[in-house]
């Protein structure tokens, strides 16, 4: 089949990897002109382990292009993709005005029926508008042509991308005409031939579907901060209250991991954009609101037990940072903790000496020439001269460091740990004071 995909980020790129890998041709557009030469030269400019042979391989079989070029993109393909950003707007709702610029983009170019899907998260509703939108330039131009507007989310996760994208759980397809449906349906046959993953719903539904998601697993996590902050306090061990709950089947070990808080570019907008569109209905997300609220004081945890180990006086320390994207097998910084971690010591006066296996290019494109931030080649050389550790991302190389080394390199031998990745034991025996999250018994 012949599909257009709009936005060359994330979910654009995995997207149209895979479609194409699967045999279909596909025309990525972007209007980042840079990002798209990069592109054309072969650079892939987001980390995804996997997503690079897979691009290559589809653009040397002449399946997969990229385009800066509207008209050559919506002649292209039967099936759009609208997968471009939703960032929040400045009151947290999901900000429109790039999927409607797409839809406008096609409907003042296409000549013949399209089915435009929306891939992008957004909020109930914006189906309707996009359709308003396609029909008022198609009006413009006097044109009578046929389409239809579908919703289909994309679950992928960030790291794990490609294999999601090839072997989701499901998917979801919001759609009210046959034809679109069918069309769907041939698109997503060669992900669907083993079990069958398409839930074919109506439209609003299938968009709530992908808010209530991240806000059950955004839920999930505060719910086990909270637990974490109370273990605490009370001198019992968060680790643990997981196991003992994650035993039952009911409630299950995913996503019970109590931490320094959630970051990332989907969590934290999307239950703030869920929770703004119940205020503009007058329903008050209460539980919403507290998710979010846990979430932004979680983040702090991890530099208040800092501050308060250094009785308040940082200025002039210099920490050692691990972990810098906000989950690991990502470059993605949106929102991570380690972000508050760093700009609450930069205020406070100390100095980072921060390491990531994969985010380095990103925070130098962040912070750039940040006062106060060394970046640093390997997770060694964070420590050297360093007072304290923080870890803020639980990539595999942290899990198991030379403990002697740590304790060797800090002029005050103590780790603080957000990801819980430690026995408290195998660090006190080697002489480090450990704070972690949520294990009263070690604080
Ligand atoms: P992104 O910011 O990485 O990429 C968006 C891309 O769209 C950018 O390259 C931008 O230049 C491009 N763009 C903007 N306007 C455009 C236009 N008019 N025409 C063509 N391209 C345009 O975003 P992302 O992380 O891929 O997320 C995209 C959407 O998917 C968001 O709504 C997000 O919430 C959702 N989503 C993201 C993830 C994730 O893990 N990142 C997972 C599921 C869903």
């Amino acid at each position: 089949m012949r599909i257009t995909i709009f936005g060359t980020g994330y979910v654009g790129l995995v997207s149209g990897a895979c479609l194409a890998d699967a045999g279909h041709h596909v025309v990525c557009v972007d209007v980042d002109e840079n990002k798209v030469a990069r592109l054309r030269e072969g650079h892939i400019p987001i980390y995804e382990p996997g997503l690079e042979p897979i691009v290559h391989h589809n653009v040397e079989a002449g399946r997969l292009s990229f385009t800066t070029d509207a008209d050559e993109a919506v002649a292209h393909g039967e099936l759009q993709f609208i997968a471009v950003g939703t960032p929040p707007d400045e009151d947290g709702s999901a900000d429109l005005q790039y999927v409607l610029a797409v839809a406008r983009t096609i409907g003042s170019r296409m000549e013949d029926y399209r089915v435009i899907i929306d891939k992008s998260t957004v909020p109930v509703g914006t189906a309707d508008k996009v359709a308003v939108a396609v029909q008022e330039e198609l009006d413009k131009r006097g044109k009578k042509l046929d389409f239809d507007v579908v919703s289909n989310p994309e679950f992928l996760k960030e790291g794990a991308a490609v294999n999601d994208f090839m072997k989701p759980d499901r998917i979801i397809v919001g759609v009210e005409s046959d034809r679109a449906k069918e069309l769907l349906r041939e698109a997503y046959y060669p992900f669907n031939r083993n079990h069958e993953r398409m839930i074919y719903m109506d439209v609003r539904s299938a968009e709530l579907t992908k808010y209530a998601a991240n806000a059950m697993l955004a839920t999930k996590i505060s719910f086990m901060n909270e637990i974490a902050n109370l273990a605490e306090r009370l001198g019992a061990d968060v680790e643990h209250i997981r196991r003992g709950i994650g035993s039952d089947p009911r409630i299950g070990y995913h996503f019970i991991y109590p931490g320094c808080g959630y970051g990332g570019s989907c969590f934290p907008k999307d239950v703030k954009a869920l929770a703004r569109a119940a205020r503009a209905i007058d329903y008050e997300a209460r539980l919403l609101d507290a998710v979010e609220d846990v979430n932004d004081a979680q983040k702090h945890v991890l530099f208040d037990k800092l501050n308060h180990h250094f009785k308040g006086d940082l200025k002039g320390k210099t920490i050692a940072l691990w972990g810098l994207a906000f989950k690991p097998n990502t470059d993605d910084m949106r929102e991570a903790p380690s972000r508050t971690v760093m700009e609450s010591i930069w205020k406070a006066g100390g100095q980072v000496q921060a390491f990531d296996p994969e985010a380095m290019e990103e925070t130098q494109r962040i912070y750039g020439d940040q006062a106060g931030l060394h970046l640093c080649g390997t997770k060694e050389q964070a420590l050297k001269n360093a007072d304290a550790l923080v870890i803020c991302t639980e990539w595999k190389e942290f899990r198991s460091p030379d403990f002697e080394l740590i304790a060797k390199n800090l002029s005050h031998p103590v780790v603080f740990d957000g990801r819980n990745l430690y026995e408290p034991e195998m660090l006190t025996r080697r002489g480090l004071t450990y704070y972690a999250i949520g294990r009263g018994l070690n604080q």
